[in-house]
């Protein structure tokens, strides 16, 4: 197998983009010689020195960070500490190259959070061999990471983000005395969808109306999620039950514009959702699960008086 189709197997099983590896040497031919070696596999930068590492860390944020040990200003040790104890940029996989090959600077190199040690003079195939398998558990590490955030179906923050960000939110808009608005939104007669059109096609719609709701997120910190099944949920912090109505109408108007035919459904002949809407000023006294519940009772409010519409305060 060839070295570029290494990389192509690595990337298709993954689907993220190529990743950026940074070389740092304070000597020019070393740093040369080692990112022609790897170019294939990844994006290669280089620095020449720690300081200029430090910076490109932090802007650039590699995926892994090849690193001199003996260099003049700073050494290689104290880059990779620093780098550890910056919270930017503690997550950066650090592997040293050095010239050093006592056991004693290795076990040093590690403690400091370094993911390995290549004694320099390397072998080729040993430096590709290794950043490979680095950039690999790299990209898998992301991939979970990401899986454990999102929704696969949807593309949107799943439950656990959603718990967790309204957790944040409302612990952050307690200092400023802001309101927080929530808005729970359900697919009216999905049963039905699914039984007349079949599941994959509910699928196809679930999609659908997720992207509809996410594009009516305009602010930074606004959040749209699926809550679960059919329901989606979104948090809107420093909206006030009047800006919570506008974007739920929004969403309510996007989802019946998106067309999608629902014949099996008794209260229109497209695809229509319900929106409950709860707004609040949080107070540490109050769990947040309390605007869920407000949220979900007025999004039953919205079912019983008749669906694809919005109940709220
Ligand atoms: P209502 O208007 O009262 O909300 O009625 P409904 O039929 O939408 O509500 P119900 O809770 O009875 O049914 C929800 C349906 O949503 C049933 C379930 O199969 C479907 N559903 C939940 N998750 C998925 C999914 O990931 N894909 C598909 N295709 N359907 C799903
Ligand atoms: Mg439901
Ligand atoms: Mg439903």
């Amino acid at each position: 197998m060839t070295h570029n189709s290494d990389q192509r197997n690595d990337q298709k099983s993954t689907g993220l983009g190529r990743q950026t590896v940074l070389l740092v040497d304070d000597q020019p031919l070393s740093v040369a010689f080692a990112a022609a070696e790897i170019e294939d596999l990844c994006h290669p930068i280089t620095a020449p020195n720690g300081k200029k590492a430090l910076e490109l860390a932090v802007s650039v944020h590699p995926d892994l960070i090849l690193l001199d040990v003996k260099m003049p200003d700073m050494s290689g040790f104290d880059v990779c500490r620093r780098l550890k104890q910056n919270p930017e940029t503690a997550d950066i996989a650090v592997i040293f190259l050095t010239l050093l090959d006592e056991e004693a600077d290795e076990e040093f190199g590690l403690r400091l959070g370094a993911i390995d040690y290549i004694a320099k003079p390397f072998s080729p195939a040993i430096l590709r061999a290794r950043v490979r398998n680095h950039l690999l558990i790299q990209r898998q590490r992301m991939q979970l990471e990401r899986m454990a955030q999102f929704d696969a179906l949807t593309g949107l923050a799943n439950r656990r983000s959603f718990d967790q960000v309204l957790h944040a939110e409302w612990q952050r808009l307690i200092q400023y005395q802001e309101p927080l608005c929530l808005l729970l939104i359900d697919v009216d007669m999905f049963k039905r969808f699914n039984d007349h059109y079949g599941h994959p096609a509910g699928d196809v719609t679930l999609e659908q109306v997720g992207t509809a709701i996410k594009l009516q997120m305009h602010r930074k910190h606004d959040i749209a999620s699926r809550y679960g099944g059919e329901e989606f949920a979104c948090i809107l912090p420093h909206a006030d039950a009047f800006g919570g109505r506008v974007i739920a109408e929004a969403i309510r108007t996007a989802v019946l514009e998106l067309n999608i035919p629902h014949a099996a459904s008794t209260i229109s002949d497209r695809v229509t959702v319900s929106i409950g809407v709860a707004c609040a000023i949080p107070d540490s006294k109050t769990a947040p699960a309390a605007l869920v519940a407000e949220a979900d009772r007025h999004l039953y409010h919205a079912k019983d008086e008749g669906r694809n519409r919005i109940s709220s305060v």
